[in-house]
């Protein structure tokens, strides 16, 4: 039979099946695992295998059969575990940026897009399937590209929840300092003074793709009362009632950035979802946000000082006490969710702050959970995401070693599926 033939009898064949509705054939993949570790019950499965169906997990137990005509992923060598979830991220931000002129004044929005299309992916590899991008730090909607980008399969990366620009107000955080004020630049946030700006804009970000709505409820280091570490204040209890009322009416969120004092209260008492950072909340903000259910990405590692210059009196307080208010919210019962910043260090190395949260007290499993099951809830994804069950998206990752016993494991992923598909592996195939 002559190929012009044969190709008329496949295509006769495909459009029939897709005329009476047949669907394709979904591909099945068995995961053989050396070790496989639930966030939910703290549990750790020896031989462990995973069925994966197309996009979802359909089994997983101990020793189970593998189906006939299955794909095998042998990973008897690794343990294995959901994919990451961080939740404070900026793709569209690089370590660069935070040293020198603002990007919004040296790079052109393309360019950011193009760093941030190479930070999703090596993002990817090291384990985070899922991020929470906390404002694209001036690059407008990039992170609505990007996004889509990945969720088009035209580039790989985590799955992106992107807030686009931020709501600050002028003078405080996100705003370009120490320029001429004569020349026109554009803000790294968006600059809104009354709770009218403050709807407008949600309204703006919503309709070009904002995910979830990112608020600074208080300044950054540069505000700090270098006496008393009293932070900037941004915001009233009723400019965040209004915000969050807003974010609600569009089904979105709000993530506070707050240091501590009143902008943190303020954010906590009118209903955001998390806050971000909060190194100088006090025991009354941390009991406040155990009664309003407030999740906490502490981002402990991004405060460290980085050189010389940074490691003043001033930096070395304020370490110490994210220490302590980390080690209290732990036993208050804060819901702790992993989050790093990572943007404003390498891409890729988000994993560094795993090691301090344990360094700083969490046992290795709770620190998996900030980043699996926790953060799961704090998306509001916890039917799909955060554990390997029957029915959840098939997001698994494999690392070298036994995290609970080394919790640096974390840093050496080697195996990395998300929605079922292989993005890195040890093997060939
Ligand atoms: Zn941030």
């Amino acid at each position: 039979m002559s190929d012009k033939w044969i190709c008329l009898i496949v295509f006769l064949i495909l459009s029939i099946s897709s005329v009476s509705g047949f669907a394709q054939p979904t591909s099945t993949t068995a995961i053989k695992c050396g070790r496989l570790i639930n966030p939910v019950d703290g549990s750790v499965t020896s031989n462990a295998v995973i069925i994966v169906r197309g996009d979802l997990v359909v089994q997983v137990g101990a020793n189970l059969a593998i189906p006939p005509g299955a794909k095998i992923i042998d990973l008897s060598g690794y343990t294995v575990l959901p994919g990451l979830i961080d939740c404070h991220t900026h793709t569209l931000l690089q370590p660069e940026d935070e040293r020198g002129a603002p990007p919004v004044i040296t790079k052109s929005q393309a360019f950011r897009t193009v760093q941030g299309v190479a930070a999703a992916r090596r993002n990817l590899e090291a384990g985070f399937t899922t991020m929470r991008d906390l404002d694209s730090e001036g690059a407008g909607f990039a992170d609505v590209a990007v996004r889509d980008g990945i969720n088009r399969g035209i580039i790989p990366g985590p799955r992106l929840l992107v807030s686009t620009y931020a709501l600050t107000i002028t003078g405080g955080h996100m705003n370009n300092a120490g320029l001429n004020p004569d020349i026109p630049i554009p803000e790294p946030a968006t600059l809104t003074d009354s709770r009218d700006a403050m709807i407008a804009e949600i309204r703006r970000e919503v309709k070009y793709g904002a995910d979830w709505i990112k608020l600074y409820a208080t300044g950054t280091l540069r505000h700090v009362d270098p006496v008393t570490l009293e932070p900037l204040s941004q915001v009233s209890l009723d400019d965040v009632k209004a915000v969050v009322a807003e974010a609600a009416r569009w089904h979105r969120d709000v993530a506070a950035h707050a240091y501590g004092g009143d902008g943190a209260k303020n954010a906590i008492r009118g209903g955001v979802r998390s806050i971000e950072h909060g190194m100088l909340m006090d025991d009354e903000a941390l009991k406040l946000m155990v009664e309003h259910g407030t999740f906490w990405c502490p981002t402990l590692c991004v405060y460290l000082p980085e050189s010389s210059e940074d490691d003043t009196d001033m930096r070395r307080r304020i370490v110490a006490h994210h220490k302590e208010v980390f080690q209290k919210a732990m036993r208050m019962g804060v819901k702790i969710c992993f989050g790093t910043d990572v943007g404003a260090f390498e891409h890729g190395t988000s994993a560094r702050e795993f090691i301090k949260m344990v360094e700083y007290g969490m046992k290795p499993i709770d620190a998996i959970r900030s980043a699996t099951v926790r953060a799961a809830e704090l998306l509001r994804m916890e039917k799909q995401l955060g554990s390997i069950e029957s029915g959840k998206l098939a997001d698994i990752i494999a690392v070298d070693g036994n995290p609970i016993d080394d919790i640096k494991a974390l840093t050496r992923v080697t195996f990395v599926m998300k929605e079922g598909k292989v993005f890195k592996s040890p093997t060939k195939d």
